[in-house]
């Protein structure tokens, strides 16, 4: 089987959560609201191998696993779009802009042979698919793999980092097994979020604290942004306890 994908920069995918790499998350802190969000995989699941590959398993009290993707991510409502996406819909971060825009549509927590169904653009989105697209899918395999290969290595390289952040949070935050378990139930998934400055501290960044300063005014903007639509509460509260933690973290000499 093979697929023609195009881009025609629409910008309709640069809205909501953007999943980023734990470098790309600490250089645009001055950018994007950061959380981790957590997303577990049932044992079983399609793409239960990869995930606790690429993030982390943890065992629950029914002796069953679950492998959960913790992923540095631009925290941002679905009907909010990236700070980054210009007036003309286009990137104004293009040359530069961070490694899952680069490798959009396919998905490096995914096997390369899964990737097929990525390319069916979701309702709205003005992908090109059409027999004059340029061919980029065939036989399972991607065909322009550059992209793909730089944040697949870039998720490996930083396999240490989430794990240390796994056993830290579990350690101190246990009841977050039952968040993960309960999550895991619902038919469509779903996540748990928590934030960049419990990363920064797992991890002990030698520049937390100036993280902490980028980060601050970013999460406090989001913080008026969400404060009058009910709708957005669980952003909302996100945003200031992130604000809270990070001013704590800004402030803190190390
Ligand atoms: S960084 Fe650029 S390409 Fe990526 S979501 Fe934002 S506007 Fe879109
Ligand atoms: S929705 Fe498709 S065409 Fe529009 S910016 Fe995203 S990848 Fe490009």
């Amino acid at each position: 089987m093979t697929q023609r994908f195009h881009c025609t920069a629409c910008g309709k995918c640069c809205y909501g959560q953007l999943p980023l790499t734990v470098n790309d998350a600490f250089k645009y802190a001055d950018r994007f609201p950061l959380a981790m969000v957590w997303t577990p995989v049932r044992q079983g699941g399609k793409d239960f191998t990869m995930v606790s590959q690429l993030g982390a398993t943890i065992k629950l009290a029914n002796r069953k696993e679950l492998a959960v993707l913790i992923v540095p991510t631009a925290y941002i409502p679905p009907s909010f779009p990236c700070p980054a996406l210009a007036a003309d819909n286009l990137c104004g971060i293009h040359t530069d802009k961070p490694a899952r825009c680069r490798t959009m549509p396919f998905y490096p927590y995914r096997d390369e042979q899964f990737q097929a169904e990525l390319l069916t653009p979701q309702p709205g989105w003005a992908c090109d698919t059409s027999e004059s697209a340029p061919l980029v899918f065939a036989d399972k395999k991607i065909v322009f793999r550059e992209d793909f290969d730089a944040e697949r290595q870039e998720l490996e390289d930083q396999i240490p980092q989430i794990r240390r952040y796994a056993d830290y949070m579990l350690k101190y935050t246990p009841q977050l097994v039952d968040s993960l378990a309960k999550v895991s139930l619902k038919p469509k998934g779903g996540q748990v979020v928590t934030s960049l400055s419990s990363f920064l501290t797992a991890i002990r960044h030698p520049n937390a604290q100036q993280i902490a300063q980028q980060q601050l005014p970013v999460l406090n903007g989001y913080v008026e942004k969400t404060a009058s639509e009910p709708s957005l509460a669980e952003f909302h509260c996100h945003y200031l306890s992130g604000a809270k933690e990070m001013q704590y973290l800004a402030g803190q000499a190390r």
